[in-house]
């Protein structure tokens, strides 16, 4: 897997002190991206599903996928289901939205995985510093268990839900 960095101990990429792995590519090409390096597939260095969870079994942290965008990125699916059964807390960004999410079942399927999907591309004109683990106002912190259970977005939120809620 083509990986752009690995950060051990971030509180920026979802509650708790986490497991930040960024995956090369993405495809969607937002104005006022943060990090347009992230957007070539083939950026990053090359590592093993086996050598990341080698990091995440090392730290024992709940895990965030970030990028560019996880969803576009070949070994999504392998990593995330590793990490899942790992019974770690996984977080998963996107610039995906939920409904292209749900009309898509091989983002579908990775997303089962997840416990809290943070969607949407970054909108500019909505950009807020203030926010909490987004950078646009038009992206949603989505507590995925719930909101599949229902069929109605269930917001994660921070105050009663610490890290999402947990897929048994
Ligand atoms: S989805 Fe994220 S990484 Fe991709 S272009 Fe938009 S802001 Fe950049």
């Amino acid at each position: 897997m083509r990986v752009l960095k690995i950060i051990e101990g971030t509180s920026v990429d979802g509650p708790g002190l986490r497991t930040s792995v960024y995956l090369a590519g993405c495809r969607h090409h937002c104005p006022g991206c943060h990090n347009p390096q992230s957007w070539d597939p083939q950026g990053g260095t090359e590592m093993s599903v086996d050598e990341l969870m080698q990091v995440i079994n090392y730290n024992e942290a709940p895990v965030t996928l970030s990028g560019g965008d996880p969803l576009q990125h070949p070994g999504v699916l392998e990593l995330a289901r590793r990490v899942h059964e790992g019974g770690y807390n996984l977080w998963c960004y996107t610039g995906h939205t939920w409904e292209e999410i749900t009309s898509d079942p091989h983002l579908l399927e990775v997303v089962q995985l997840c416990d809290v999907v943070v969607e949407g591309r970054f909108v500019l004109a909505q950009r807020d510093t203030s926010l909490r683990f987004r950078g646009s106002k038009n992206q949603r912190i989505i507590d995925v268990r719930p909101t599949l259970a229902t069929g109605d977005i269930t917001l994660f939120d921070g105050q009663n839900n610490e890290i999402g809620t947990r897929f048994a």
